[in-house]
């Protein structure tokens, strides 16, 4: 009886700490890249119940965008790729109710974000394209920021959001315009993300073994088109 009154007393211990556990994981919906069917489904909800972020990753229509963040009406955070337009807000080049987050960052739901759009130039003077300079100017005007909120919030930067892989991760160096950012290394190196979620990249030639790298202590993600993840709070 003892012993029974033991397995049932650690199973609602168990069952406590898994709920809290279930209850500390943030489910992200994250995108880039290709409108798919699916989610651009007035049933998207009924599929995933319970997003609580939507992070873009680039290349995608705005009115996509609009579309997701109207129907699960939780913050979108996006950064632009080679395919966006150069942010505009006076043209409407901007996702309304979602936030621009290249070469930002925010604090969202308890979760420190920040952001770097765009790809290695190829075709020079096209919007969010970088050389690979460019890029690491764009990185330093950007570190200060991270470090600042890492100390005032008293936590990791939990999710770098960038286009483009940073080079040697998921990228294709015979295929000019899908080479990684070198700038992306360092700013992983220097700030440790938990996560690293980018696009730009898909299965192309069959280059990629795997949709997730671990780079120094980031798990460096590949959302393309589309992954939901359940993250620790
Ligand atoms: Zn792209």
């Amino acid at each position: 009886m003892g012993g029974n009154f033991c397995l049932l007393h650690r199973a609602a211990i168990w069952g406590k700490m898994s709920f809290a556990w279930v209850e500390l994981l943030m489910k992200i919906l994250a995108i880039s890249d290709e409108v798919i069917e699916r989610l651009y489904s007035v049933r998207v909800r009924d599929t995933y119940p319970d997003v609580q972020l939507i992070v873009g990753c680039g290349d995608l229509p705005f009115h996509y965008l609009e579309f997701l963040l109207t129907v699960f009406n939780q913050p979108l955070f996006y950064v632009p790729g080679n395919h966006d337009p150069h942010y505009d807000p006076s043209h409407g080049h901007e996702v309304h109710g979602g936030v621009n987050l290249d070469g930002q960052v925010a604090m969202s739901k308890g979760l420190l974000l920040a952001g770097l759009g765009g790809c290695i130039q190829y075709h020079p003077g096209a919007p969010n394209q970088y050389t690979q300079w460019e890029m690491y100017e764009r990185a330093y005007k950007l570190l200060p920021a991270i470090f600042l909120k890492k100390l005032r919030h008293k936590r990791p930067l939990d999710i770098l959001i960038t286009h483009s892989p940073p080079a040697g991760i998921h990228d294709d160096l015979d295929d000019p315009p899908h080479r990684g950012l070198k700038a992306l290394n360092l700013v992983i190196q220097m700030t440790k993300p938990r996560y690293m979620l980018h696009g730009h990249t898909m299965f192309y030639k069959h280059n990629l073994k795997n949709h997730i790298t671990r780079y120094v202590e980031t798990q460096v993600v590949n959302v393309y088109p589309f992954r939901t993840m359940d993250i620790e709070g």
